[in-house]
């Protein structure tokens, strides 16, 4: 049995701080004659805490401390890409021009918004060889959803209309089945091989008349570059199938490889994830979507696009467009900007050669764990990776101990853990990403820790088991925290609210 510890708030609240006449503003004199409320509408007993300004600062200092971020230190998580976020995309987001403007002011006076916008296409254009890119979507799920759309209504306009079965590896992310299962189709599992790639046996059974496509994440889960892709999406096109690209995993790709190129028909990028904006509590996100020349009318608008060329004199003037056979807006206005802004910026402070040299970081970074872990940890798929990989979290010779334990012992160390129990095709797996931003120094002082851990696994298991022990709180029952929600842990006693 795992003993979970007592939560308990380890902080003082606002209202323990509090202390009666205490103020932390400030009013100006008053310059104009006092006038009484109405009666009825005010009261005596607002017990809002008083404090001044800075335990008010130190408090909430202190709060935001407590969280693990990667400002603050390692963070691996495997298929989250949680790599440094550069300041200047949060300067350059925060910039008056772009904060201060509104989707319904007249096109002529948003200019540069859209050409961030236009641009942005650009670039995704560029790294990715697709023809056309949309950059409504909310995030990468939302972008899957746009995706499949986009597929049923190419085969719709075709009159293909029995083409309803979607094919999903068994190492896809969970939005995948979910996404389709959304937008009406049936999902069938394909199985993966010994080498972990798509099994093309299986594969080739699938693709008859009734195929819609096959939505492939490449590298995959496991962080392996499918060893026959040409091949899959081949055999997908040949049975009439169009195939959809996850493209959570391009911060592997950059400047190497395009997914257009080895067949994909339609992708989401994650900004939020290879394009670096702040994403681990869990928004906003941008999951623009990229797709081939054949495809492009299905597209979700409106989209940037240049309406008067210029000249030496005048700069292009830029308007939103609606494709032809659009499958209409899947956002409000025009997706979310500021994480557009955000990547953007990032992109052109790296630079063509900069993007390329920070997909080869990340997976040289990635190989160079794999290799120090490999004869501690079981590595299910051992070969060459990409930008991450998966071990296992358990040993024949240490049965108690599991993926979570590990897990667990790993924040005593001050390390986020990585991905547990996905992919699912992997038991306890551990998925490791450890990004390009990380120093030999920081990945050597990771591998130290997971081999300590892995020792100590099979000399003092309850170590693990009991972990974390230098954490604000020990270790939660994460089903029981899930299910019985206590959001407010706190209520003033005479509150009247
Ligand atoms: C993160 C991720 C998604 C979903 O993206 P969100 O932006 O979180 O909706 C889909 N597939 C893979 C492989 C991912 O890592």
């Amino acid at each position: 049995m795992t003993e979970y510890s007592t939560p308990k708030p380890v902080e003082p609240t606002v209202y323990d701080l509090s202390s009666p006449g205490r103020v932390g503003h400030t009013f100006p004199q008053c310059d104009v004659p006092l006038a009484d409320f109405p009666a009825g509408m005010t009261r005596d007993d607002l017990p809002l805490p008083e404090l001044s300004e800075v335990d008010v600062v130190r408090h909430y200092t202190r709060l935001s401390q407590l969280n693990h971020g990667v400002d603050t230190g390692f963070y691996p998580l495997g298929s989250c890409t949680m790599k440094y976020n550069p300041k200047i995309n949060e300067e350059m987001a925060r910039l008056p021009g772009f904060t201060q403007i509104h989707p319904f002011q007249p096109i002529e006076t948003v200019q540069g918004a859209l050409a961030l916008m236009y641009h942005t296409q650009e670039w995704l254009k560029a790294i990715s060889g697709f023809d056309a890119v949309s950059l409504q979507p909310a995030a990468g799920a939302h972008g899957e959803l746009t995706g499949v759309l986009i597929i049923r209504a190419y085969h719709h306009a075709c009159g293909d209309e029995k083409r309803t079965k979607m094919l999903i590896p068994d190492s896809a992310h969970g939005t995948n089945p979910a996404s389709s299962a959304m937008s009406g189709l049936q999902v069938v599992e394909i199985p993966s091989d010994a080498r972990g790639n798509v099994d093309l046996e299986a594969l080739r059974q699938h693709c008859d008349d009734t195929l819609a496509g096959l939505m492939i994440t490449n590298p995959n889960t496991l962080g392996l570059f499918d060893e026959n892709l040409a091949e899959v999406c081949e055999l997908v096109h040949q049975a009439g199938g169009l195939v959809y690209g996850d493209g959570a995993n391009l911060n592997a790709l950059m400047g190497i490889a395009r997914p257009a190129d080895y067949g994909i028909d339609v992708l989401h990028f994650n900004l939020h994830k290879t394009f670096s904006t702040p994403h681990g509590g869990g928004g906003p996100g941008s999951g623009p979507v990229g797709v081939t020349a054949e495809l492009a009318q299905f597209l979700p608008g409106p989209i940037v696009d240049v309406v008067d060329e210029g000249d030496q004199d005048e700069p292009p003037l830029y308007g939103l467009v609606m494709p032809e056979k659009s499958i209409g807006r899947v956002k409000s206005f025009w997706g979310h900007f500021g994480v557009i802004v955000r990547a953007f910026t990032y992109m052109i402070m790296l630079g063509e050669e900069g993007l390329r040299a920070a997909s080869e970081h990340a997976v040289l970074n990635a190989n160079y764990l794999q290799a120090r872990l490999r004869d501690t940890y079981h590595i299910p798929y051992d070969r060459i990776c990409m930008h991450e990989f998966v071990a296992e979290g358990r040993w024949p010779d240490a049965p108690e101990v599991h993926a979570l334990d590990i897990s667990k012992r790993l924040m005593d160390f001050g390390f986020h853990p990585p991905t547990n129990y996905f992919p699912l095709i992997v038991h306890e797996a551990l998925m490791i990403e450890p990004t390009e931003t990380e120093s030999k120094e920081t990945l050597d002082a990771f591998a130290d820790a997971l081999i300590q851990i892995a020792e100590e696994a099979h000399t003092n298991p309850e170590i693990l088991k009991t972990a974390p022990h230098n954490t604000p709180f020990g270790r939660l029952d994460e089903v029981k925290a899930a299910r019985d929600l206590v959001l407010c842990c706190w209520v003033p006693e005479k509150s009247g609210f």
